[in-house]
């Protein structure tokens, strides 16, 4: 992307009234833009970051078998009456159509996913099946406060799954839950997963992803020695306890959660009253989970643990680009520069790498400015300096001190680098 052609745009200093990092930094930067509270706009940067988070995610879940599907947002009531949904979930968002009927607003997708699956499924031949989607979601928050940590619309990865029997769903269980830890790992999260107790309706147990950061709205007690991790809402265990682990004690900390891992039981094939036939010709209903993770939340989340007081430091893995590329003109050579930078960046992308050229009629000094700001990984720089010795300046966002790195190597370091 060349700046000068872009829609990306910086601002010399951060909104007034905003509380947390994440929406200083990304409203600052440019990759979001607030309409209202807990409702965003997200920009061609800020769209790149929620496209590289969903790949990770997809990449994933495809691995466990899952196939995605796209889901409706704009639901019937029936289906929330049948549920009990429509009259006990209070963030669901609830419209009036001029023609009489009433409708809700997606927040959570068991209400069209188990009509939508089990319409299909007749018989345990066809079971376990998984389905997910990557799809916005509505909700009806008191506070949305923590920037797009806690959105009323925010992007959500939700995965289904059917079951015939308690054993088979518990393999799958564990197994999500080792994706998931390791999704959160490639995002550049540590995510502990607690124990919780489950959703409005069941009292089966659930897991919980949580990543410490003061910006999140749960307190955690987690051992200082293992990956022990509990949710104190829950929990009568008290901070400096022994953990069951015996070999440490237990901290308390601010946390934030990034997905979670629920065991639905029998309940919504039994709402729906849509079962399987099973190897006997006898009616059953499937056992389901479902696994949501927040990925424009995490988007926020990557923000509060990855920056530094120039602006935002993003994790290669999701980054909106890897290189932010400034050519700086000078009086002498500018055509020199400008030709180096032109095929520089159409080498970069011709080897696979991302690319913002900062081409703007910008002082040096706001180029740099802008590229700590935006919080690319690796800056490179061509000048006239530069070029004097055949050479391009490379500055990792993480490092101090820039290098220089002659023209010849820059695309084969680069791809090292990536
Ligand atoms: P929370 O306790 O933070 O409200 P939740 O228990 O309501 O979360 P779920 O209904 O299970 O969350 O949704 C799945 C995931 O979606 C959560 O783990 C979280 O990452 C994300 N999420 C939930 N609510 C919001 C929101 N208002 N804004 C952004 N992301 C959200
Ligand atoms: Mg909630």
């Amino acid at each position: 992307m060349r700046l000068s052609q872009s829609f990306v745009r910086t601002a010399k200093t951060p909104p007034a009234d905003t509380e947390t990092v994440n929406a200083r930094l990304l409203q600052q930067a440019g990759f979001v833009d607030q309409l209202m509270a807990g409702v965003y706009s997200y920009l061609p940067l800020g769209l790149q970051v929620l496209r590289n988070i969903e790949q990770i995610v997809r990449e994933e879940m495809d691995g466990l078998g899952a196939n995605e599907v796209l889901m409706p947002t704009l639901h019937p009531k029936a289906n929330w009456v049948k549920t009990g949904g429509w009259d006990n979930i209070d963030v669901l968002f609830k419209i009036n159509s001029r023609t009489g009927n009433e409708y809700a607003m997606g927040q959570s997708e068991e209400e069209v996913v188990t009509p939508l699956v089990m319409s299909r499924v007749l018989s345990y031949k066809q079971l376990p099946t998984k389905v997910y989607q990557i799809g916005w979601k509505y909700r009806d928050e008191l506070r949305a406060k923590s920037g797009i940590m806690r959105g009323r619309e925010f992007l959500m990865k939700d995965m289904y799954s059917f079951h015939t029997t308690q054993a088979d769903f518990d393999k799958f269980y564990q197994e999500a839950k080792q994706v998931y830890l390791r999704i959160f790992s490639r995002l550049g999260l540590v995510a502990k997963a607690t124990e919780a107790s489950g959703g409005a309706f069941t009292k089966k147990l659930s897991y919980e992803f949580m990543v410490l950061t003061d910006a999140g709205e749960d307190d955690i007690l987690y051992c200082e020695a293992c990956d022990y991790c509990i949710n104190t809402e829950i929990t009568k265990t008290a901070v400096g306890a022994v953990c069951p682990c015996g070999n440490g004690t237990l901290l308390t900390g601010r946390a934030c959660e990034v997905g979670n891992v629920f065991d639905l039981g029998q309940k919504y094939g039994q709402d729906f009253d849509l079962g399987y036939v099973d190897e006997n010709s006898v009616k059953q209903y499937p056992i389901m989970g479902c696994y949501g993770i927040g990925i424009s939340r995490i988007m926020g989340v990557i923000v509060e643990k990855y920056n530094d007081e120039l602006g935002i430091v993003w994790p290669k893995s999701v980054a909106p680009a890897l290189v932010y590329l400034v050519s700086i003109p000078g009086r002498d050579n500018a055509a020199l520069v400008l030709d180096t930078a032109t095929k520089l960046y159409s080498s970069l992308q011709a080897a696979g790498i991302s690319v913002l050229w900062d081409d703007r009629e910008l002082s040096p000094g706001a180029k740099f400015g802008d590229a700590d700001l935006v919080g690319i990984p690796l800056r490179l720089v061509i000048s006239d300096k530069t070029l004097a010795s055949n050479e391009v300046e490379w500055k990792e966002r993480t490092a101090k001190e820039a290098t220089r790195v002659s023209l010849d190597a820059v695309i084969a370091q680069a791809i090292a680098f990536k």
